[in-house]
């Protein structure tokens, strides 16, 4: 991965010198096959920040932003967004051309799990997965509730005394991770929390008390399918893996679910090529409907979602600038997860309502489990804070230090939920 990232950093470098030779503003003038039209190429631009209609463009063209560096902002499009963005006479550069690969590695299942190193494949989260069960038969069981678009598991383990009972006076909390493939470390940190339990329980006073007064829900991978293309096809994909026809694929996870679905097109797309597509109606996806199923059965009272990068906790809500009625509360509990976060390595965290501080999104996951539930949902943007620091890619030496830092934080919200049930 430290390859990745210094391929991805020189490759960003060299682009300034690359591209000042003249090709700004202009459409690539190769001609497009049609493949390229169908997605499977791809162009990373970037756009002088400054650029006045620049924020509107990209949010009625729904473009998929990388990251803001150095006062450009990159852009990932595939070519009929370069065109509409040169339609826009918005002025930008050429920064590198991204390939899918067009057909999967015969050895699928081997090079699973050796192509992303130390992070973990589908195959290797259920194995993992299991394996606790094993180990901690007492506290850790294993649930299937339900299977991908392409048929692959997807997996929770509930943590807790007399795990296989269900108590109703103890108070439930959720973890997820992995919504969007390409955020690898968000799988990573949710893995890590249910073995850190696990593991602790019988040497931890402070881990027991938390496992023997509340149950814990993790689903590290929701989105299997989309993380196995990221691993075997195109490192950049985000969504799920539906088929949309006309070569188009994927719904964005976190987009679809059934509270504020589609109130605009602004906080998601009503297009299924673009990156927030919502699907073509509320919880349409097996993914998202395999969460809903959860949340019926169970009464969460605090959730954390994990995706990266930025740095950052939201809270509800996303699709609009208006506070919630429990915006002091929201506002408290994201501010000690920021600081509880940010000492231990000093990574600095911040925490802002969604909508109002960061981008708008509907059909999302924390704005349901709040609006729907009453859950106080936050999601937590991992490391690294901006693209030139990795962006989605993590440095393999970072993943232990990620978790650390965000394991005080995931114990905060489960205590304040026991003596808050
Ligand atoms: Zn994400």
């Amino acid at each position: 991965m430290k390859k990745v990232m210094f391929i991805l950093i020189v490759i960003a470098l060299s682009f300034a010198s690359a591209f000042s030779m003249g090709r700004v503003g202009q459409v690539p003038s190769v001609s497009i096959p049609q493949d390229i039209e169908r997605g499977r190429v791809y162009y990373i631009v970037r756009v002088d920040a400054r650029v006045e209609a620049l924020p509107h463009i990209i949010r009625r063209l729904n473009l998929d932003v990388m990251g803001n560096y150095q006062g450009y902002l990159y852009l990932l499009l595939r070519a009929s967004e370069v065109r509409a963005l040169y339609a826009s006479h918005i002025p930008y550069q050429f920064v590198s051309i991204e390939r899918e690969k067009v057909s999967l590695p015969k050895e699928r299942r081997v090079r699973a799990q050796a192509a992303n190193g130390p992070y973990h494949s589908y195959l290797e989260v259920q194995k993992e997965l299991s394996d606790l069960e094993k180990d901690y038969p007492g506290i850790v069981k294993l649930y299937d509730i339900g299977d991908s678009v392409e048929g692959r598991d997807i997996l929770a383990v509930k943590i807790s005394d007399n795990v296989a009972t269900e108590e109703d006076d103890e108070v439930d909390c959720f973890f997820v991770g992995c919504h969007h493939a390409r955020e690898w470390i968000s799988v990573e940190v949710p893995l890590m929390l249910a073995r850190y339990l696990a593991e602790h329980y019988s040497d931890n006073r402070e881990i027991k008390d938390v496992v023997d007064n509340s149950e814990i829900w993790i689903v590290p991978l929701l989105n299997p399918d989309g993380l196995e293309y990221t691993i075997n096809v195109f490192r950049w994909w985000r969504k799920n893996r539906r088929d949309n026809g006309n070569g188009l694929f994927g719904v964005d996870l976190n987009r679809n679910y059934d509270f504020m679905w589609g109130i605009d097109d602004i906080g998601s797309s009503p297009n299924p090529a673009s990156n927030v597509y919502r699907g073509p109606s509320p919880l349409s996806e097996p993914e998202s409907q395999a969460v809903a199923q959860l949340f019926t059965s169970h009464n969460f009272r605090v959730a954390l979602t994990y995706h990266s990068y930025a740095q950052v906790i939201l809270y509800p809500w996303g699709y609009t600038v208006e506070p919630t009625p429990d915006y002091r509360l929201f506002s408290f509990l994201g501010d000690t997860m920021a600081s509880l976060m940010s000492a231990v390595h000093g990574r600095w965290y911040y925490a802002v309502p969604g909508g109002s501080g960061f981008y708008f999104t509907n059909g999302e996951f924390t704005d349901w489990a709040y609006g729907k539930y009453g859950t106080l949902a936050f999601t937590v943007e991992l490391p690294p804070v901006s693209l030139m620091q990795g962006g989605f890619i993590n440095a393999d030496s970072d993943i232990t230090s990620i978790f650390e830092e965000n394991l005080p934080a995931a114990l905060y919200l489960i205590k304040w939920a026991i003596a808050n049930k």
